[in-house]
């Protein structure tokens, strides 16, 4: 079977709002599938992210619901700060940090894996843009500007209660990038305690249509009994994502990786506003009848800013210019350095009152550490990636987390009710190191599947904590559809756009998640562009194709199709009414999956298990044969391989040593992998 894993649903474009118009990105650092997140800028994703919280949690407060609960919460807070001359509260609180550093494997310091001292420049930023710190870049004078009296420690303790210094690695990614859905996976395993740390996963691109976000942040709630009654509690994914070139501040640390013009740590400094409650500055709402932050002294303004120009009043309207000064806005980090005192206000109330924020300052996390903990691995899974392909290999982080260096570990993993399959691993990990494990490949039949791994145990013992030791992954293994399998060695693109074509992008990716083509930067032309190109696909290869909207007005008169070399129709789509994106998929000469053969790779048991001396593979049932077996040892090596020649395959391990093997056996494209243990 060949599985497609982007099967793409618009569920959040259900919800959009009136979306703003972008700045173009060259769409060439898209090169992920999956399903897209459809982010109306290619900054922040915070809005975006709210609206795909309330779909999956309706418990969640709307905004008209958190800005109702809320409302007499600020003005709580600014009557405090009014009493105490109207700025200080003289009461600065701090707030603990734990950076989740998701890396593919690069030392520390390349790459997504920053370093420590990058880290340390972002905290540095932000207690300067929250203090208003004078003679740094977080100062301002204007009359509304404030001091937010909020700091930023690095957290010296975990959540048990051993020493740590608030960055924790990991090397469970890839160097695709993410899908925002697999950093919201990654950031439920590995979250500390969100009543006492501030959690900030960094990773590398998040992935949106034609682009990549900065970050996103989970907004404050009101309520702490959401996700009961079943529903999906947003607890285990609050903090603040970000892409690694975004965090911290190439005036402190100038050896670091860091985005062209978001060098200076404003990005972590706009979304923890988010954090705190903050909206932007224009309001979301693309009107500026309607647009509203909720706070009086940040003038109303239409639109998302870019860059640094000054003077830019986009609702005349209304008093007073963009104040593109505020970290609330997009405009780049050097001209950034304003909070307002109603920001303040807002900041204040969420503080002394939302479900978790206002646990933050009272933790110890900052405090070091003490306490020791023998052996504890930890696991974390990736999720998986079944680009059309016949099987899938699940890729593991094992991580020490205890005070012991790990020798061995026993791993049992299996898909649904299977019996488990056993992992040996030997390496050293020191304390707070990880190792990557790629288990063999594995097969399932169509249809939704669970995955489970879980220490068996650690150092030949017991594991000392139980809570991390076991992981799931809910998936679901798909054949494509006949119908979307086309034979064929080139696609020919047609797009005609209309007359606004500086808002149309397209592109195809292949399944090696590149951007093999694509159309953007179009100049706006009476009757459109019309955009024709062949491109030589792959065979056994699925491809996807999204074409953006960025005016999301729709494209009157515009089309896509998508054909064949002997013109077959793969896909023909108007776009008078797209809403900011299609989407179109298809596989190349893929062989499909056979259902018998599938049944002749289930009917097959290894005995005697455990086996001394003679191993036996058997075909029961009846059924056909396998073509092929081989033999792997725990580290992966081959120890035999061989064709079927009857219904049983009598083997000699006499010299194997003792441990567990896999057999995988396989058939036409399909395969299942079976395991015994030699004594
Ligand atoms: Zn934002």
């Amino acid at each position: 079977m060949k599985k497609f894993t982007f099967k793409v649903s618009f569920l959040l474009l259900s919800g959009m709002f009136a979306l703003t118009a972008n700045a173009q990105q060259t769409p060439k650092g898209s090169k992920k599938f999956g399903k897209p997140f459809i982010a109306a800028s290619n900054y922040c994703g915070t809005v975006e992210y709210e609206e795909q919280l309330s779909q999956k949690n309706p418990e969640r407060a709307k905004k008209a619901e958190f800005e109702e609960w809320i409302a007499p919460k600020v003005a709580e807070a600014r009557a405090k700060r009014l009493q105490k001359n109207g700025n200080g509260t003289n009461e600065v609180v701090t707030i603990p940090m734990v950076f989740h550093v998701i890396h593919n494997g690069d030392a520390i310091g390349e790459n997504e894996n920053i370093s420590d001292e990058q880290i340390l420049s972002q905290i540095q930023v932000l207690n300067e843009d929250y203090r208003r710190a004078a003679d740094t870049p977080g100062f301002n004078s204007n009359p509304v500007g404030a001091d937010m009296e909020i700091e930023f420690c690095l957290a010296k303790r975990t959540p048990n209660g051993l020493p740590s210094n608030g960055i924790v690695r990991y090397n469970i990614g890839d160097d695709n990038g993410w899908q925002q859905e697999e950093v919201e996976l990654i950031k439920a395993q590995t979250q500390w305690d969100p009543e006492k740390y501030l959690n900030i996963w960094i990773v590398e691109d998040i992935f949106i249509p034609g682009g990549y976000l900065a970050g996103y942040a989970q907004f404050p709630t009101q309520s702490g009994l959401e996700g009961l009654g079943g529903q999906t509690s947003t607890a285990n994914t609050d903090g603040v994502a970000l892409g690694a070139r975004y965090v911290g501040s190439v005036n402190y640390y100038a050896e670091g990786t860091y985005d062209e013009v978001r060098n200076m740590g404003r990005s972590a400094s706009h979304e923890i506003g988010h954090f705190f409650g903050l909206r932007h500055i224009w309001g979301d709402t693309g009107d500026c009848a309607t647009a509203d932050d909720y706070c009086d002294d940040t003038p109303t303004a239409l639109n998302a800013n870019y860059g640094c120009q000054i003077g830019i009043d986009s609702c005349p309207e209304s008093e007073g210019l963009d104040m593109i000064e505020n970290y609330m806005d997009y405009t780049d980090d050097v001209c950034l350095n304003t909070f307002t005192q109603d920001q303040k206000d807002r900041m204040q109330a969420v503080l002394a009152n939302s479900p978790r924020r206002k646990n933050l300052p009272l933790a110890d996390s900052c405090t070091p550490g003490t306490a020791s903990l023998d052996n504890d691995g930890a696991i974390y899974l990736l999720p998986f990636s079944t680009n059309c392909s016949n099987d899938f290999s699940p890729v593991l982080s094992f991580a020490n987390r205890g005070t012991n260096t790990i020798t061995s570990a026993v791993i049992n993993y299996m898909v649904d009710d299977a019996e488990a399959i056993t992992y040996s691993w030997t390496g050293s990990l020191a304390p707070n190191e990880d190792a990557r494990i790629e288990l063999p490949a594995m097969g399932a039949q169509e249809g939704e599947h669970t995955f489970t791994v879980a220490i068996q145990s650690i150092n030949g013992g017991a594991d000392a904590l139980a809570s991390n030791n076991t992981r799931t992954n809910d998936f679901s293994f798909d054949p494509i559809e006949d119908e979307l399998i086309f034979d064929t060695e080139t696609v020919t693109i047609t797009v005609q756009t209309d007359d606004a074509a500086s808002e149309v992008t397209w592109l195809l990716m292949d399944s090696d998640q590149n951007t093999i083509a694509y159309g953007t930067g179009y100049e706006d032309t009476p009757g459109g562009v019309l955009d024709v190109q062949e491109v030589e696909v792959n065979s056994n290869s699925c491809y996807a194709f999204i074409i953006i909207d960025a005016g999301v007005d729709g494209i009157p008169e515009g089309y896509y199709s998508l054909e064949t070399s002997d013109g077959t129709i793969i896909k023909e789509q108007a776009l008078d009414d797209i809403l900011y994106a299609d989407f179109a998929q298809f596989g190349v000469n893929i062989v499909l999956g056979n259902k018998e053969i599938e049944k002749t790779l289930n009917n097959i048991v290894l005995y005697p298990n455990p086996a001394n001396n003679i191993l036996n593979i058997a075909v029961t049932n009846g059924m056909d044969t396998p073509d092929s077996y081989t033999i792997y040892n725990s580290l992966g090596q081959i120890m035999d391989n061989g064709i079927f020649t009857s219904s049983l395959q009598t083997l000699d391990i006499t010299n194997y040593s003792n441990g567990v093997y896999f057999v995988k056996l396989g058939k036409d494209n399909q395969a299942k992998t079976l395991q015994f243990v030699k004594y």
